[in-house]
């Protein structure tokens, strides 16, 4: 498989050359396809193996080539991660990927003072990523909404269990609306996961490597 096979947007296609990336890894090249369908995905990939770019890479095809519809400014994507180090890579590898498109990219943790990222998200984001406390704090302070979210992604699911982030997710997720696509990604599969794939995905796609 090679990156053009998957006929990424120019703008896209010069990102992935410029992070210096020859083919998709083998998570990439089995999951791009179906994220590209629209697929619901379970990924179940150890970091190291470019999960990342294997959802944000279809994420930006798909908001890329289908512009905004009704009210601007409102998160299109939330990607939930364990922890603020994690949040913070894949928001860096959202700009570095999507940085010949016009979007904006929020990244929200907890352990700093919420005031600038309430100013950011009242500004307006595309794409927020976002640990699941913090988050919630900032949706009990109408400082987010999430219901014009698109693309869900939840990435080490079974760390966000092992910190203690199940009643985080189960009031967040109910707050996205249900015809999104959603994108689980997860090292392990206890039974507490499997739980969270059943309820949250639909008729998902598997890959494993
Ligand atoms: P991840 O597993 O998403 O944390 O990615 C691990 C590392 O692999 C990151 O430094 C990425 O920039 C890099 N990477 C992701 N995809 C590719 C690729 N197709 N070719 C080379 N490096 C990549």
């Amino acid at each position: 498989t090679k990156f053009s096979d998957f006929g990424f947007a120019e703008p896209i296609a010069k990102a992935i050359a410029a992070e210096g990336y020859d083919s998709p890894t083998p998570i990439q090249a089995q999951a791009i396809p179906y994220a590209l369908e629209g697929r619901d995905l379970l990924g179940i990939a150890q970091t190291g193996t470019g999960k990342t770019a294997a959802f944000a890479l279809p994420i930006l095809q798909a908001i890329a080539t289908r512009p905004y519809k009704l009210t601007p400014k409102a998160p299109r994507v939330l990607v939930l991660a364990p922890t603020r180090e994690l949040a913070a890579q894949i928001g860096e590898s959202f700009k570095a990927y999507g940085r010949g498109l016009r979007l904006t990219v929020e990244t929200i943790f907890g352990g700093v003072k919420d005031g600038p990222q309430k100013r950011r998200l009242h500004a307006g984001v595309d794409i927020l990523i976002a640990t699941p406390g913090r988050l919630l704090d900032l949706i009990d302070q109408n400082a987010c909404r999430l219901d014009k979210v698109e693309f869900l992604v939840l990435d080490e699911a079974d760390q966000m269990l092992d910190l203690g982030f199940i009643h985080a997710l189960r009031r967040i997720v109910p707050m996205v609306p249900k015809d999104r696509q959603t994108l689980f990604f997860s090292a392990t599969m206890p039974k507490q996961i499997k739980e969270l794939v059943g309820k949250y995905l639909s008729e998902p796609a598997k890959v494993e490597v």
